[in-house]
């Protein structure tokens, strides 16, 4: 039963076009980053939040970000770089807000 649930589920997902997929698997990671917001491991600083950081693929722990802290310190060459794109396109979203005026 398992094996053709999870058969009919690999199948429909193939039909899917890219950006389904694509999207099907952002939702997840960003549902997964939530929950590491919430456990107050995630501090980004753009919405909707970088995904390279909890990816690992920048230098924080895996499924960490500390971007917001390192922005509040100044120290913008330890923010990554999907965050200073963000923050050039206008999506800051700091909790110090007066950071997100400069
Ligand atoms: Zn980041």
């Amino acid at each position: 039963m398992i094996l053709i649930v999870t058969f009919v589920i690999v199948v429909s997902f193939k039909q899917k076009s890219f950006e389904e997929k694509r999207e099907i698997l952002l939702n997840q990671l960003y549902i997964n980053i939530e929950e590491a917001k919430l456990e107050g491991k995630y501090e980004c600083c753009i919405e909707p939040p970088c995904t390279m950081c909890y990816l690992g693929n920048w230098v924080w722990e895996d499924g960490t970000c500390d971007c917001d802290k390192m922005m509040k310190e100044d120290k913008f060459d330890k923010v990554c770089p999907q965050c200073i794109k963000g923050l050039e396109e206008g999506r800051c979203k700091s909790t110090d807000k007066e950071i997100c005026k400069i």
